[in-house]
Order: structure tokens, then sequence, then C-alpha cells
């Protein structure tokens, strides 16, 4: 008979082990609203690790709408949407919403996490097969497990290893889903949306993009990964976008064709037993939509630091990914080395850039996640890339 061990001395061994591997997570308290400066408890930084791409999560416009929808509605939404929670203010975001995805219908969920779970869970189940790049976002991979449908995990951005599962795997299953990002979320390169969904096609199979690093960046007015492909509702019937990143509010929303909303409506336990977000969020994220869509300046901008970085960085030498998005990884590979860099660009140069690691990343593929937003300035990109000039020589010399 063993006796049962406490909970400390259950949880103690595999934390010093996190922490002995360089995997250790720790988080920094901001004292601060997002911007290209962050303070935290330890002083003023440079950020360049937001996904506030546009810089809108503190724009005036969208803090006065936040102030005036709590004058409006409060602060919580009291009940989840299909008891009393639903406003007006989220019935019209959701119209936007549509509007702006070029679909019939949107629906709000809470955060992109849980919009992941709720459409997936949904969609497919057991005696299905859900096929997912490999480096899909954790809620993809979570929402495709939980479903219980067979998951099939396909090599990154690989049309021909879609299509072998789809082979040999999918084809005695009822439903098939396939699910990428259309950003990737930790690499900053683009989802092959075309041949997906000519694949997609060939085999019956529905193809859903989670974009959301994508809406906002990149397309006509920001409208995203799918409208920067020129892609139609039938080439990729299911959407997700989150409201947390460029649109610098918090929540999500799936778009697509009326059947589908009714369906999550119906069926997304995400959707339907969690409260609704708060009001005011949705007015805020109204006037954050109106300037998303008119912020062309904020995106060429972004597109000129962006290929500043990449010179700059070419140019010392340093090893980057094939993004051309704000994400800009800086490969390091060993996860000691990574965390090294990162600490080393905070006490040393106060920029903050956090070092991810596995399981994030792959084994082997640690690296620092860069991201620029557009109210960076080239001065800014500048002092950067100097920094991460005599950290890398100092760390991997
Ligand atoms: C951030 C992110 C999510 C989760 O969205 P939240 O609203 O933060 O929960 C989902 N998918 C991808 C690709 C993401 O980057």
């Amino acid at each position: 008979m063993t006796s049962q061990q406490s909970l400390e001395e259950t949880l103690s061994p595999a934390l010093q082990q996190r922490r002995e591997q360089s995997l250790y997570r720790q988080r920094r308290i901001v004292t601060s609203p997002q911007g290209s400066r962050l303070s935290l408890d330890d002083g003023s930084v440079l950020n360049f690790c937001s996904n506030d791409y546009l810089g809108l999560a503190n724009h005036p416009e969208i803090i006065t709408a936040l102030k005036r929808g709590a004058d409006e509605y409060g602060v919580g939404a009291g009940a989840s949407h299909l008891i009393n929670g639903h406003s007006r203010a989220h019935h019209a975001l959701e119209e936007e919403l549509a509007d702006f995805s070029g679909r019939p219908r949107a629906l709000l969920f809470s955060t992109g996490y849980m919009a992941n779970l709720g459409v997936i869970t949904s969609l497919a189940g057991k005696g299905d097969a859900i096929l997912e790049d490999r480096i899909n976002h954790a809620s993809l991979i979570d929402a495709g497990l939980l479903s219980g449908a067979r998951l099939q995990r396909y090599r990154h951005a690989d049309v021909h290893s879609l299509d072998k599962h789809l082979q040999k795997h999918a084809a005695h299953n009822k439903r098939r889903l396939i699910a990428t990002d259309g950003v990737f979320s930790m690499d900053g390169d683009l989802a092959p949306l075309p041949a997906l969904s000519v694949t997609a096609q060939q085999h019956h199979a529905w193809l859903m993009v989670d974009d959301a690093h994508g809406i906002g960046i990149i397309g006509k007015q920001g409208r995203g990964t799918i409208d920067h492909f020129a892609l139609d509702q039938n080439q990729v019937p299911i959407l997700m976008g989150t409201l947390g990143k460029a649109f610098g509010t918090f929540g999500a929303f799936i778009a697509g064709s009326e059947a589908l909303i009714e369906t999550l409506i119906q069926q997304a336990r995400s959707y339907i037993y969690t409260t609704a977000l708060p009001p005011a969020i949705a007015v805020a994220t109204h006037t954050s939509l109106g300037l998303l869509r008119a912020a062309d300046d904020r995106r060429e901008k972004l597109a000129s630091l962006i290929q500043q970085f990449r010179r700059g960085a070419e140019q010392l030498g340093l090893t980057l990914m094939a993004s051309q998005t704000p994400i800009q990884p800086l490969l390091v590979g060993d996860s000691k080395q990574a965390m090294a860099l990162s600490e080393t660009l905070l006490q040393e140069h106060q920029i903050l850039v956090r070092a991810i690691r596995p399981p994030t990343v792959p084994a082997g593929s640690a690296r620092l996640r860069i991201t620029l937003c557009a109210n960076h300035t080239a001065a800014q990109v500048d002092q950067l890339l100097d920094a991460l000039d005599a950290s890398t020589q100092k760390i991997m010399p």
C-alpha cells in the first residue's frame, strides 16, 4: 500500500524539472495600457510582443465607446446569450461582422479558444475525421481532441500530406473537416488556402480557417487571409476571427451560412453554457471595426516596418522565418538560449520580447516571437535591431 502523497509533494518535482529545462512559464506584471512602450513592475520597456497589431487596444475613440456602452448597459451581461444576455449591441455587432466577412451570418463567442471548441465539436464527432495542420493553434488541436472525431495532423502547409491523410484514413469517415490557421500564430506564414480549398472540395471535406492573425492585417479593408486569396464561402465555409488581436478589444466570432450559425446556437456548448461578453465590449468593437476597416494607413505603416525589420535582420545574419506578416520570429532552437536572449534584451536593452518554447512550438525550435505593430516607429525598430545584434553576439557568439 502506498500512502497518497500530498498535493505539494506530487506537483513540485515536475515544476523543478521544468525550471531546469528552461521551460518554466512566468508572467510579468504590466501597469500601463498596450502600446509600443509598456510599463512593467520594474520599469518602462519597448514592447515587441503584443498582438495589438494596429495599435487599437488603447485607442481613444474605442475607450470612449466602451464607456458609452457601460453607461447604456452596465458591466456584466448577466447571463448567456440564450437566457437574457444577448443585447442589441451584441446583435448589431454580429450583423456588422457578417457584412465585414461577406457571409450571411456571424456569431459572437467570448474568446477565440471557445469559438474553436464550439464550432469543431458541433461539426464533427465520433465516426468523423478532423484534419489539422501540425502547427495549428492549441485551441484548434484541443477542439479536435474534445470532439471525439479521429484527429489527423498533416505536415505543415503541405497539401500532399493532407491529401494522403484524406485518402488513407478519411475516406470511410462520415464527415471530414479540415481546420487551419490562416496566418500561423508562432511562425507568421500564410496557409496555402487556394490549394487547401481545392483538396477539400475534391474530398468533399469542409474547410475552416482560424484567422486570428490575418483579420485586420491583410486583405481589402483588413478582411483577412480568405479575402487576400480571393476565396469565397463555398471554398471556405467556416471562418473564425478574434477580436482580442488587431481589433484591440476582446472576444471572437464565427462567420458562415445561416445553417452553420443556427447549428452553433443549438449545439455549441462553449456558446450555450457561458456568460455573454459584456455588451460594452460589443459597443467598443463596433467602433473598432470602423477604425480597422479604414486603417489602410496603419497597414501600410506595418508593411514598411516589416520590410525594415527583415532587411536589417538579414544584414545582421539573423535567422528569420518565411513570414511577411507582423509576426517575425527569430529562430533560436535551444530553449535555454532563447530564454537568455529574451532576458538580455529586457535587462540590458529594456526591450520586451518573449521566448516561445516547446510545447507551444516543436522540440528544438524555441524562438523569440517578435511582433511589429503599427504604432512602432522606424527608430524603435532600429533600436530593436541594434539590441538583437548585441544580444545574439553575447549569447550565441
Ligand atoms: C489567439 C488565438 C486564438 C484564441 O483567441 P482568444 O480570443 O485569445 O481566445 C485562437 N486561434 C489563434 C490562431 C490564435 O492566435
